[in-house]
């Protein structure tokens, strides 16, 4: 029997706005759509944070069994400056300003974001599809909502009408707006002209001479609106109705809720069962902006490289301490957050690595089966990953008890205990088992400075030809010592 008959999971419906009992549509089967990133620059820290939210509820779901299709998209066109549709083409702006072709740019922050990814331990999605590759199923979307008479063509561009549908369907379902307040607040702004009434969004937009990404179509040379992709690749690799679809809380209106009226447009029917967002990350308290400089890229985490940090933490740290807060609330990331996560991690990871040491008794005192069920029960809970690890941080507390010998615990227990923390903690929380010493730079600093360290007694003692020959020595192997006010410290090259 597959675990996921034993186990309910209630996740929070952004669409309900309540939280929900999973009924996948096909038994035992689950089709998950993420909004992915533009590929326009390196990835910013809050999108792998969304990210990281749907890999662990992806793992959770693989766990439990069921055949997960997770199709997570690249955007490589149509996604503009302005969600208005207005504005250069993100990724057509960073091409000219670098001067290379617009496929470089999506080339580079592709493999960016892949390796990114790779660093914080994230399962590829099964299918990661790209929006010039489906142009002609967007242009054949575009022409089915023409057939419906929910769009228009103006000067070779096409734009969904919102206030027709919105005469049978509500479009503002999702983000809770009506179209009387949207048409009191939108703005009219350069380059909309085309447009019957301000909320109207493009399916298609008629490209301008200078314009490099175009494509064919019936309506002109160009390209298509940012919001119809996501709509084609859902639609054709997960079907016209499918069960999860996530992406960050900023993506709610109006791309999300253009998906919707698009699908149904086409199909006259929900697309999506549950929509998933995953909340915002700030930094000190702030948003995150590269123009004030309360900013860091994740690469910066890893070496440490960035004022607003005080040193490097290992991507499992960081992953750490992402999951340390639920994925609908906001996460602030700080120095002080990812220290006091770094000494977490490295407990779990160090209790962790004494299981295969300790000695099984008779009797067990603690209820094992019941901590197990909290952990299910943390999870099935909307995928409440802070439960799950304060769960973990009493398997912690009593692993450290068996050890010291003021607890015991049964051979059956501890083959559970083994079992359930390192389904959650790697399988499920995606996070890598290093120990501080494993990394190669703690490593490497610890014997240097241990010679440090001797070099200076040697001093003491004026033995300064032990002192000239440590410091000679690591100079042919390439570390520098660099004699300071503050002491010594290396550096290698
Ligand atoms: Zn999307």
């Amino acid at each position: 029997m597959q675990l996921y008959n034993q186990h309910t999971i209630n996740l929070y419906n952004s669409l309900t706005g309540e939280k929900e009992t999973f009924k996948p549509i096909h038994e035992g089967y689950v089709g998950m759509y993420v909004c992915g990133p533009t590929v326009y620059s390196n990835v910013h820290l809050g999108n792998v944070r969304t990210f990281m939210s749907f890999d662990m509820i992806f793992r959770y779901f693989k766990h439990l069994g069921y055949k997960v299709r997770y199709v997570r998209n690249i955007t490589d066109a149509g996604h503009l400056e302005n969600d208005a549709d207005v504005g250069e083409d993100r990724i057509a702006k960073k091409a000219r300003l670098e001067e290379i072709e617009p496929m470089e740019v999506v080339q580079r922050y592709t493999v960016d974001f892949h390796n990114i990814l790779n660093t914080f331990n994230f399962l590829p999605p099964s299918i990661e599809p790209t929006a010039t590759g489906h142009i002609i199923e967007q242009i054949e979307i575009i022409k089915n909502i023409i057939e419906k008479g929910l769009a228009y063509e103006v000067n070779g561009s096409v734009y969904f009408d919102v206030l027709k549908y919105n005469k049978t369907k509500q479009y503002g379902i999702l983000s809770k707006r009506n179209v009387e307040d949207l048409i009191h607040n939108t703005r009219e702004l350069d380059g909309q002209s085309d447009k019957k009434n301000p909320q109207d969004f493009a399916l298609w937009k008629k490209a301008e001479p200078q314009h490099i990404m175009r494509w064919p179509s019936p309506w002109s040379d160009g390209f298509p609106g940012w919001h119809l992709e996501c709509t084609a690749m859902s639609t054709k690799y997960l079907g016209e109705h499918f069960d999860i679809h996530g992406g960050g809380m900023d993506l709610k209106f109006p791309h999300h809720e253009c998906e919707i009226a698009q699908a149904e447009a086409c199909n006259n029917q929900a697309p999506v069962n549950y929509w998933m967002h995953a909340n915002m990350l700030i930094m000190n308290g702030k948003k995150m902006a590269k123009s004030t400089g309360n900013f860091i890229l994740p690469n910066e985490i890893f070496s440490g490289d960035n004022p607003h940090i005080t040193k490097a933490y290992a991507p499992s740290v960081a992953r750490f301490f992402m999951l340390q807060a639920h994925y609908r609330s906001v996460l602030d990331f700080t120095n002080n957050g990812l220290l006091a996560s770094e000494k977490g991690f490295y407990r779990l990871m160090d209790a962790i690595n004494i299981l295969d040491e300790l000695k099984p008794s008779t009797t067990s005192t603690f209820d094992i089966s019941d901590w197990k069920q909290k952990c299910y029960d943390a999870m099935n809970d909307d995928f409440n990953s802070p439960m799950v690890i304060a769960n973990l941080f009493e398997a912690v507390k009593y692993i450290n008890q068996i050890k010291d010998g003021s607890a015991t615990i049964t051979k059956e227990d501890l083959a559970t205990l083994k079992n359930t923390i390192n389904a959650f903690v790697f399988d499920i929380l995606g996070l890598v088992n290093v120990t501080k010493a494993d990394t190669g730079t703690d490593k490497l600093s610890g014997a240097v400075e241990l010679l440090i360290q001797l070099r200076q007694e040697a001093r003491a003692n004026k033995d300064f030809a032990m002192s000239d020959k440590i410091r000679d020595e690591l100079a042919a192997k390439g570390i520098q010592l660099n004699d300071g006010k503050e002491g010594t410290t290396f550096s290698t090259n």
